[in-house]
């Protein structure tokens, strides 16, 4: 005989953040033990970060905006120019 599993986890219906529209945790604790757990579970590493709109914490699977790396403007990828060198011709 076939038994459906039971989870008898206690389900909560996560409020869901308007802006970011990501799963809102009240505390950093909540949201860091959640990303371990997802981590885990789905093989991915995962970030908390705090949301400023609706002041609560959220996953990402991103690198929070605040660590996004900058390029200085004097290392941005230039335009490939040759000086025109003179080639030595055959006669
Ligand atoms: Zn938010």
């Amino acid at each position: 005989m076939r038994f459906p599993k039971v989870q008898n986890m206690h389900v909560f219906t996560p409020k869901r953040c308007a802006t970011a529209n990501k799963v809102m945790y009240r505390s950093q604790q909540t949201a860091q033990s959640e990303a371990n757990r997802l981590s885990i579970e789905r093989n991915v590493d995962l970030w908390i970060y705090h949301c400023e709109y609706c002041n609560t914490w959220h996953l990402t699977s991103h690198l929070p905006q605040t660590a996004w790396t900058k390029v200085p403007l004097n290392q941005q990828l230039k335009p490939h120019s040759r000086k025109r060198g003179y080639k030595p011709r055959r006669r």
